[in-house]
């Protein structure tokens, strides 16, 4: 890949802006001064330095949100605050989106990244990728319930759900939940609840795949995946 397009890539300056830095002097590579912006490298392997600092390439970012209320899953928005104006901008120049959405009022685990391919198998309708949601709901949830979702419960549009786990945490007259779910309708869970005569009036993603949501996070707060995580998604 050339020299350019690697620094470019990174948000280092436009093409003609590395082209007088490489003439300036201040781009090595495995420790030699390259004057010329059209010089290949490997950018995994070679040790390539900018202004005296190393040069960290890699092609894809995986960011773990724990998404706060009040912030919709978007990259723009004229009006709304988006999931990333809660991250650093050093990672805008990687073009980050979220893999689906969470509904504005809705906390938890979400994912941002640039690897398009990832996000796609994630959301693909055929691999029914399990998410796990904690919610309180307003009324006493019953195993009628647990059995209804099971099932697959009819939803406002006619839309029968696929099996559902529901377990019952606290019963009450506001019941506390886990709800596992292997699709993603728009507004699935306050759906599903809606369609046995129940609100949610909190909800959290927890999970997704084999991934859960690092507790140690606060609302807002973030961090990269490891290796092994990135794995668990799928
Ligand atoms: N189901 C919902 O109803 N809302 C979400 O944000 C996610 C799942």
């Amino acid at each position: 890949m050339r020299i350019d397009r690697v620094l470019g890539n990174l948000g280092y300056g436009t093409r003609s802006e590395i082209k007088k830095y490489c003439k300036f002097g201040i781009v090595l590579v495995n420790g030699k001064v390259v004057k010329n912006s059209s010089f290949h490298v490997d950018p995994e392997k070679d040790e390539i330095i900018f202004d005296g600092e190393r040069v960290n390439y890699r092609e894809y970012v995986y960011i773990m949100l724990n998404k706060p209320s009040g912030y919709i899953s978007a990259t723009y928005d004229d009006v709304e605050k988006t999931v990333l104006d809660l991250i650093d901008p050093e990672y805008y120049v990687f073009n980050p989106f979220p893999v689906g959405r969470l509904d504005k009022d809705t906390e938890g685990l979400l994912i941002l990244t640039n690897d398009g391919q990832l996000s796609h198998r994630v959301l693909s309708p055929k691999k029914h990728v399990p998410k796990t949601y904690f919610a309180k709901i307003d009324g006493v949830v019953t195993s009628a319930d647990v059995d209804a979702f099971k099932e697959g419960v009819i939803l406002d549009d006619g839309y029968k759900t696929l099996p559902a786990h529901l377990e019952i945490l606290k019963s009450g007259s506001i019941s506390e939940i886990n709800l596992t779910i292997h699709e993603g309708k728009f507004h699935q869970v306050k759906r599903m609840f809606e369609s046995v005569g129940k609100k949610v009036i909190y909800l959290k993603r927890i999970s997704m795949g084999g991934l859960k949501l690092d507790e140690n996070l606060a609302l807002g707060e973030y961090r990269e995946l490891t290796e092994e995580e990135i794995l668990l998604l799928e």
